[in-house]
């Protein structure tokens, strides 16, 4: 066994085409856990892999998307399973001059946040975070892919000062989730990399939400098959 891979991933739509190729076992819910997040375990080219969904809101029964479950789900699952290495796999927003609709994108530099403004000395760095990424290149091997700052943020929409923040980061991929668990995994010393599959673009009339319905399951099947490539890739 060469390494042993934890999948953090908010969507159950997006996580399902994996969990059934790669034919993970939904374990047992940690009783210690609150409100448990639904995890698999297997085995995949040699690697041991534990796939982990930041679960379902009890209250508005939908996926708990975001930052707050994303580091719940992220420091129980390296808890549980301590991992070599953390994968945040999901669906992102991108430029439409920068990718296309399912496009992959991943990452060889620091994560950052667009929405955590604090206009104090030293506390504006922190907001804003710089979370590395373990990007390596022969992961990719023979697999399409763009490389490009991720950037996360907690709403889907993007209000004219998160435009200006993307900007200025460079952000290639808006998503919600991926800085909360690059934190996580840097707090314990883990690599870390994202994966997404662009559901949406961020710059053109029709609106978010409408692209992101049309368009995840085409971006969650792309993004599926990518990370099964990439996990064969990994020694
Ligand atoms: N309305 C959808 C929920 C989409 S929320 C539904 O009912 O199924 C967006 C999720 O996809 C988050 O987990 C986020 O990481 C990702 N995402 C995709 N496109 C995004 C964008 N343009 N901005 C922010 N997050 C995006």
């Amino acid at each position: 066994m060469s390494k042993r891979i934890l999948i953090i991933m908010a969507m159950a739509a997006e996580a399902r085409p994996i969990i059934d190729q790669l034919r993970l076992q939904a374990l047992p819910a940690n009783p210690q856990l609150q409100s448990p997040f639904p995890r698999f375990q297997g085995e995949f080219a040699g690697n041991a892999i534990m796939i982990s969904l930041n679960g379902t809101s009890s209250e508005y029964g939908v996926d708990r998307i975001g930052t707050e479950f994303a580091a719940l789900n992220t420091q129980s699952a390296i808890v549980e399973f301590a991992p070599d290495l953390i994968i945040n796999a999901g669906t992102c927003g991108a430029f439409s001059t920068d990718a296309d609709i399912a496009e992959i994108i991943t990452s060889d530099q620091p994560v950052v946040y667009h929405d955590h403004r604090v206009p104090l000395a030293g506390f504006d760095r922190f907001a804003m975070g710089a979370y590395p990424t373990a990007y390596c290149p022969e992961y990719f091997q023979g697999i399409g892919h763009k490389l490009g700052v991720v950037t996360t943020g907690n709403s889907l929409d993007m209000p004219e000062i998160d435009r200006q923040w993307v900007r200025q980061n460079h952000g290639m991929a808006k998503e919600m989730e991926c800085a909360a668990v690059a934190a996580a995994a840097h707090l314990y010393g883990i690599d870390f990399l994202p994966i997404k599959s662009v559901t949406d673009h961020i710059d053109i009339e029709l609106n978010n939400v409408e692209q992101f319905l049309n368009n995840l399951n085409k971006a969650s099947q792309k993004l599926g098959e990518t990370l099964i490539r990439v996990l064969a890739n990994i020694r």
